[in-house]
């Protein structure tokens, strides 16, 4: 009677025999969310050894490949899927094999060398196929503990104050074939791998030999009770069938190769080379994670002893604000969160791609700056595209250490990207930007105000948000500015002269400038500054309190150009009617 394989598994690694095969390497996301800025940065990364690939006469073009990993049916959905897709081709990452992307008016993706579906929810055949074979030879075998019963196990050995390990059960050849047979009539169970009793080297291009001693590893799952496989299977069996030569993710996936390794030998699969790249943290050294934006709010509601919700957030109610207030691990839906730090003015820091986006950071820098969190090009080189990243990356100058996400660099990067732009590349791509998020913008301005107003906040901004935030008064109702009354009484009630009296001096020139642009509006206060022996700041600033509420705008001759003849003097004359000005 054959007994159940449960050592001594053969080693058994094919070469790759196809001289002409492709450096391949996947990015393979769990479409749950949006993409995750650490998963963006591995994507670049295999993006940028695959493109780095060049063909010539030896060797094809390396392939970059997107996997959609969605066996976790209850986590995944189609929407995710497509806005990981939508991330990845604003970065620029465009992939050669993977599901398709129709985008500006371009098709991202396709199955030119014939390996998909890239969708693992569609692979089950050969997952189920694989399954069987290891079935067949011994190395797996049913396994029919309910959760509760293998809960009760783990809490035992809590108990016990022993690691809680998986018991292999003492199986004959027969009572395997019986375990199929009560699977195959539908008795609900998982299927276990019997993995070898020996050690299990890893080779990581990053770490070295990583040796993972026998006995660490138990007997795991790799078909679930809902029939689809569990991550560790479906990724080894997808790596061999889609010809990934490359394997480079996080170093938090390091503790499962050896498990991906053990499978590869049971099924009589090749090693891909892996590369285990260093974890991104913030940096305070914890994960950066979407609880920081827990975090950030919950601080802002202690540090300003908000202790109930505010009135404006609707979808809270008390008792789940006070739960999450005490619980530092809690959190909140995110439209609740959203809404909560809108209400405290709290900023939320940007966690995905897509906030990143919507923050009015550029793609390209945010590849620059990811493409230093983990590696770099030597020599001091800080700042390049992504068309250098391609020719220059490489798997030995990878980091061992983790990498912490400075965000003022980043912004300080974005701030020198968006000021090197040419004017009319800024006007552009804001607008675009405007369309998505600030729809008002673009909407309510025409083309030749919408370049003026690109070029009055360019020189001010280092996001595409700041941009929109300093456009803001454009928007402002004429007759309901609200006063930032320290900057009222600075600019307007103290001094000598009175900005008060200068702005009502000046008002009666401004009217009567016979063409409302930037430029006479410049002379005239130039003019008007030194006939009066004043620098120019003495009108500007009463100027921008009228017209703005406070005394930050984009240069002014702009400013009033932008609001216009009727709008300026509207809201200059209603400062001048304000009861402060007439107190001394
Ligand atoms: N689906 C896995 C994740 O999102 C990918 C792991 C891998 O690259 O093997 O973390």
């Amino acid at each position: 009677m054959q007994q159940i394989r449960i050592s001594g598994i053969p080693l058994h690694m094919p070469e790759n025999t196809q001289s002409n095969a492709p450096m391949v390497t996947r990015f393979a996301p769990s479409p749950t969310g949006h993409l995750h800025i650490g998963g963006a940065r591995t994507a670049l990364f295999c993006w940028a050894l695959a493109r780095g690939q060049k063909s010539n006469n030896t060797q094809p073009a390396g392939r970059f490949m997107i996997r959609v990993e969605d066996t976790d049916q209850a986590r995944s959905s189609d929407t995710a899927t497509r806005a990981i897709l939508v991330d990845l081709a604003w970065l620029g990452l465009n992939w050669d094999d993977g599901p398709t992307l129709q985008i500006d008016g371009r098709t991202i993706g396709g199955d030119d060398r014939n390996v998909g579906p890239y969708e693992q929810s569609r692979r089950l055949e050969h997952y189920n196929h694989y399954l069987n074979v290891l079935l067949e030879k011994g190395f797996a075998y049913p396994a029919f503990e309910t959760p509760e019963e293998l809960n009760e196990a783990r809490k035992a050995a809590l108990a016990d104050k022993k690691a809680y390990k998986y018991e292999r059960p003492d199986l004959t050849g027969d009572q395997l074939a019986q375990r199929i047979e009560r699977m195959n009539k539908g008795e609900p169970c998982v299927i276990r791998f019997a993995v070898p009793d020996e050690d299990v080297c890893v080779h990581d291009e990053v770490l070295g030999d990583v040796r993972f001693a026998d006995g660490q590893i138990e007997d795991f799952v790799i078909r679930k009770a809902d029939g689809f496989p569990t991550y560790h299977f479906a990724v080894v069996v997808d790596d061999e069938l889609m010809g990934v030569t490359h394997v480079l993710r996080g170093q938090e996936h390091l503790a499962n190769t050896p498990k991906h390794v053990a499978l590869q030998h049971a099924l009589g699969f090749g090693t891909p080379t892996y590369a285990h790249l260093p974890l991104i943290m913030n940096p305070d050294g914890s994960k950066m994670s979407k609880r920081d934006k827990d975090k950030a709010v919950r601080d802002a509601c202690k540090s300003g002893n908000v202790d109930s919700v505010p009135n404006d957030v609707s979808e809270l109610d008390a008792s789940t604000f006070a739960k999450w207030i005490d619980d530092k691990k809690s959190q909140l839906d995110l439209e609740v969160l959203v809404q909560l730090a809108g209400a405290l003015k709290v900023q939320l820091p940007e966690i995905n791609v897509e906030d990143f986006r919507a923050s009015g950071y550029l793609p390209e820098t945010v590849c620059n700056y990811l493409a230093l969190l983990g590696w770099s090009p030597g020599n001091d080189i800080e700042k390049f595209d992504n068309t250098f990243l391609a020719e220059k990356f490489d798997l030995p100058r990878i980091g061992k250490t983790a990498a912490r996400f400075d965000r003022a660099k980043l912004l300080a990067f974005n701030g020198d990207a968006i000021t090197a732009l040419p004017p009319e590349a800024f006007c552009a791509r804001w607008a675009e930007w405007c369309d998505r998020y600030e729809p008002r913008i673009t909407h309510e301005i025409d083309d030749a105000s919408l370049s003026l107003l690109a070029q009055a906040v360019q020189p001010r901004c280092k996001t595409f948000r700041d941009a929109a935030d300093q456009a803001a008064f454009l928007f402002f109702d004429d007759n309901a500015i609200v006063f930032d009354e320290k900057a009222v009484e600075k600019v307007l009630r103290k001094g000598e002269p009175k900005g008060m009296a200068v702005l009502a001096e000046f008002a009666v020139e401004l009217e009567k400038l016979s063409t409302f642009d930037a430029e006479p509006i410049h002379d005239l206060i130039k003019s008007f500054s030194e006939s009066r022996n004043m620098n120019m700041g003495k009108i500007a600033q009463p100027l921008r309190v009228a017209v703005t509420g406070t005394p930050v705008s984009p240069p002014i001759d702009l400013t009033l150009a932008l609001l216009g003849r009727e709008r300026t003097m509207t809201r200059i004359n209603r400062t001048l009617d304000l009861p402060v000005a007439t107190i001394a």
